[in-house]
């Protein structure tokens, strides 16, 4: 589905949810050339001898590709560099809104007899498939009227993804030769994801079934029961395991290591537990096989303990979000309570060119992120951890405004020092013979003393405050 997809492609989760698009700065218009309309089409005739060559009945080609000219829309979206990123908080606000929570209920009720069919056939929790439906389409109200051959074709002939639209284009034509849908209401999100369940054709391929039993995979249909089925068994397919949550939000002990928080990182329950890690209450965490621990947004916000269906939602859409996203919504939907979660709300994540910057920045500065490109992979994350680490604070990888400011700090030679380095300067002092007190790492007026008796000394300005300067002088 569309966890194959990176980059642009994970817009359509924000497109296909109907939740507010992050703001953007004023988009150009694409403008179509006579040039353009001509090459594409001949790229339309080319494309059609390679369609026919993998089975493509040239009436089915013809008939999906009557009146299809280039979509301006789907050019400047794709062209789209979105600048900000939505705080996590937000988009749980929105994904989880009250609205959502009621619609799904109600929706919950209508369908109780299909949904127990459904979770039945498939062994797939209901409230899991409503949270998908809830989150891709919210519950059909939105799923894009976009034609998708049309979508598929332009994103095919600009060429930036020209191997994924083409694959996805042949496939959404095999979909119109098998007679699941008619041309005209083959509709989706401008990069081709479609229906209820927002699946791409290549997933729709391998996951749709027609469970009503009409010899058609229908996930446009309005009952949305196809849809709902499709979406279970992609669950099913992924090994979702029947009655198990797919996270848990848990308290952690003071000193944990911070390196250990992190999705590769799956470890037993027992483990966790051996680590200090419970329910907020108290509790002991329940066993649900490995399982990692996720802070997505850093170490003030929650930490979210992440089961084996955590990572099957994942797989419908590869976003920490997404996932406690349709997971709670499902809990919601379900008759459970709202989380009460408390977030950094005054310490946003990064845009992306605040993200080069911070990538520069910490290259810079020795921790080596392995490229400057604004995406905060594996090598950004172990770089703001290890420059975290250096500071003494606590090692989340979160890349937030308060990070970067520490990190420009670090650049410009302004940082504040840290315990270690005061404690440094107290043994420094104390080895030369001033009386700095206990190295304990807080400067306190008898180090103070020191520091200032130590500065006259040598000849610098008096002022007995710990600096970066002061710690150089002093061999650290
Ligand atoms: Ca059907």
């Amino acid at each position: 589905m569309r966890a194959t997809l990176i980059g642009a492609l994970a817009l359509i989760a924000v497109m296909g949810s109907g939740l507010t698009l992050p703001a953007i700065a004023a988009d150009e218009d694409v403008k179509i050339t006579f040039e353009q309309a001509q090459a594409f089409g001949n790229w339309k005739r080319d494309f059609r001898a390679e369609a026919l060559g993998q089975g493509i009945a040239a009436q089915i080609y013809d008939n999906a590709f009557a009146g299809i000219e280039l979509d301006p829309k789907v050019l400047r979206l794709d062209r789209r560099q979105p600048e900000f990123s939505r705080p996590i908080w937000k988009y749980l606000e929105s994904a989880v809104s009250e609205t959502r929570v009621a619609n799904g209920r109600e929706k919950l009720a209508q369908k109780t007899q299909v949904m127990a069919e459904i979770e039945h056939r498939y062994g797939v929790d209901r409230q899991v498939v409503l949270g998908i439906w809830g989150l891709e389409s919210a519950y059909g109200s939105f799923y894009g009227n976009d034609n998708v051959i049309r979508s598929l074709a332009t994103l095919a002939f600009d060429g930036r993804r020209e191997k994924f639209a083409k694959e996805q284009l042949i496939a959404a034509l095999r979909i119109l030769q098998r007679g699941d849908i008619s041309p005209e209401r083959m509709k989706g999100s401008w990069a081709g994801a479609m229906g209820h369940t927002q699946f791409i054709p290549t997933s729709f391929e391998s996951y749709a079934v027609d469970f009503d039993g009409d010899g058609r995979r229908d996930i446009w249909a309005d009952d949305a029961h196809d849809a709902l089925a499709s979406a279970a068994n992609y669950l099913a397919r992924h090994k979702w395991k029947f009655g198990q949550p797919a996270y848990a939000i848990v308290r952690l002990p003071a000193g944990i290591d911070y390196f250990e928080l992190n999705a590769s990182n799956k470890q037993s329950a027992a483990y966790w537990a051996s680590r200090g890690v419970t329910l907020p209450n108290g509790a002991p965490i329940p066993d649900y096989g490995d399982a990692a621990i996720v802070l997505p947004a850093g170490a003030r916000g929650p930490a979210v303990m992440t089961f084996h269906n955590f990572g099957v939602i994942r797989k419908y859409n590869n976003a920490t979000s997404y996932a406690l996203g349709v997971a709670h919504l499902g809990e919601r939907i379900a008759g459970g309570p709202a989380l009460n979660l408390t977030w950094p709300t005054d310490d946003r994540p990064l845009g992306r060119t605040e993200r080069k910057t911070l990538q520069e920045q910490l290259t810079a500065l020795g921790f080596d992120t392995d490229g400057i490109d604004g995406i905060l992979g594996p090598n950004s994350r172990k770089a703001i951890r290890n420059f975290q680490r250096s500071r003494g604070l606590p090692a989340d990888g979160y890349a937030s405004e308060k990070l970067l400011q520490r990190v420009q700090s670090a650049t410009e030679g302004r940082e504040p020092l840290g315990a270690q380095q005061i404690g440094f300067i107290q043994s420094a002092l104390n080895a030369r013979g001033y009386d700095a007190g206990i190295p304990d790492g807080i400067p306190g007026p008898r180090t103070r003393a020191a520091i200032a008796a130590f500065q006259r000394s040598v000849g610098y300005q008096a002022d007995g405050q710990p600096s970066m300067a002061l710690l150089r002088s002093l061999g650290g």
